[in-house]
């Protein structure tokens, strides 16, 4: 068997491993860290993120666009701004454009500039990456972490844990890292897919690839969760775009739990407003005048000057006046209409959306680890980062942020 003695061992070579090995290495000296990776190559779903092109970080960084443990995301973020993305990755020579919502891309536009400028710089400082390796076991002896597979064996004085979560399995993830972790006594919280498209239980087929702007409103019991505007995309069986991405982590939380946030509920239900630079009264006043326009035509003609003509047709479906006459529609017809474009409402159902999640919500907490050192409180040199921690982030840059930022953390009680 092969045998490697190292300082410290990252257990999982993506965004928050390959940042942390940087940062080790860089304290701790040529040689002194090691990657454990168990796919064939690092940063696998780096180079998926943000359709290639890698949304890295958000300027408008803030705890409200994070979810989770409380102290673990004040921590992080305090200790690691937007200007700490650009000065780490700024020291590898990475070049930075913003959008105009505050998302900060690589100027190349391109996810593998960044993985590649963190595995350059792997290079430079002697970390080792060991690929294609299956964890048999691992603990703690005489002071020491062991982790052997079939044919090698790394002992270590620090371990770090970055093996991310289950979301998005078709780019190999799973949930690896949090049974390694049960072995050492340190459980997860409940964990359930985040930034995952919708499913629905009304299905409407031909609206399947149709996009429009609006917003979508998460209700629970009457109550409203969660409001987001931005592009809808309808599917086939249900709803995506990343306002929708942006409100499922509470549809599956519900799911999950019966419960958001912490409260219990009976009931939920997505609002569409496909129609929301228009008030009710300004839109009734609109479709009055359609009707005039219209005067030969059906109910889904009142809206197919303003929206998308299947989606005109859906919404005229979803309050059944479909194939009713523009001469046979009465006044509270047209109201019904345009209140219907304003609340077209879907039903969403449970669904297995790992595979099509972004991140997952849930992880391990501040109950076992130490949010200003992100060490287990149980056991010593044992460091926890990235998505394995209870926090998950909006879309616009904020996960891959916290992964970066807390791959900062332990390095700092490292000596
Ligand atoms: C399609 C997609 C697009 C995204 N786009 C963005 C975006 O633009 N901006 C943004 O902020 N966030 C984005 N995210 C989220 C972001 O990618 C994650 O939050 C981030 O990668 C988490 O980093 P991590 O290092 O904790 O986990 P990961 O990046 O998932 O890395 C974990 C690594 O550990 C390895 N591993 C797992 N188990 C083991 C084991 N037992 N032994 C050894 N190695 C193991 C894995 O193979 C993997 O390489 C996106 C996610 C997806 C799926």
């Amino acid at each position: 068997m092969e045998y490697k003695n190292v300082k410290t061992a990252i257990i999982g070579g993506g965004a928050a491993g390959l940042a942390c090995a940087v940062q080790c290495a860089s304290k701790l000296g040529y040689g002194s860290t090691l990657i454990i990776e168990r796919q064939a190559r690092t940063g696998r779903k780096l180079l998926a993120t943000g359709n290639g092109r890698c949304n890295l970080s958000n300027r408008h960084l803030s705890s409200e666009h994070y979810y989770g443990d409380k102290a673990i995301i004040r921590s992080v973020l305090s200790g690691f701004g937007s200007e700490d993305v650009e000065k780490f990755f700024g020291s590898m020579g990475l070049l930075f454009r913003d959008d105009s919502e505050g998302r900060v891309y690589p100027y190349s536009n391109q996810a593998s500039t960044v993985l590649d400028c963190m595995r350059l710089k792997c290079e430079k400082l002697g970390v080792e990456e060991l690929c294609d390796f299956k964890i048999k076991t691992i603990r703690k002896s005489g002071g020491f972490f062991l982790i052997e597979s079939e044919t090698f064996s790394v002992k270590a004085q620090y371990v770090v844990f970055a093996t991310g979560s289950r979301a998005s399995s078709l780019l190999g993830a799973n949930d690896s890292g949090y049974r390694m972790l049960e072995k050492f006594g340190i459980r997860s919280t409940p964990l359930f897919p985040a930034l995952s498209p919708v499913s629905a239980k009304e299905k409407y087929k031909n609206l399947k690839g149709v996009r429009a702007k609006g917003s979508v409103t998460l209700t629970a019991d009457k109550e409203t969760i969660k409001k987001r505007f931005g592009e809808i995309q309808f599917t086939d069986n249900g709803l995506s775009g990343i306002c929708v991405f942006e409100i499922s982590r509470f549809v599956n939380e519900f799911f999950m739990l019966g419960k958001i946030s912490g409260k219990p509920y009976q009931k939920i239900s997505i609002s569409v407003d496909v129609m929301s630079d228009f008030s009710y009264q300004e839109l009734c006043a609109y479709l009055f005048r359609c009707k005039r326009i219209f005067s030969d035509g059906k109910a889904s003609d009142l809206l197919s000057a303003a929206l998308n003509r299947k989606l005109a047709q859906s919404v005229a479906q979803y309050c059944s006046l479909a194939s009713k006459k523009c001469t046979a529609l009465s006044d509270n017809d047209i109201k019904k209409l345009a209140y219907a474009a304003k609340n077209f409402v879907f039903t969403p159902v449970v669904t297995d959306s790992y595979q099509s999640a972004q991140v997952s919500a849930g992880g391990i907490s501040s109950q076992y680890v130490n949010p200003e050192t992100l060490m287990s409180k149980s056991i010593e040199n044992l460091f926890i980062i990235g998505e394995l921690l209870d926090v998950d982030g909006d879309c616009g840059g904020y996960n891959l942020h916290f992964a970066f930022g807390s791959a900062a953390v332990p390095v700092k009680s490292m000596k």
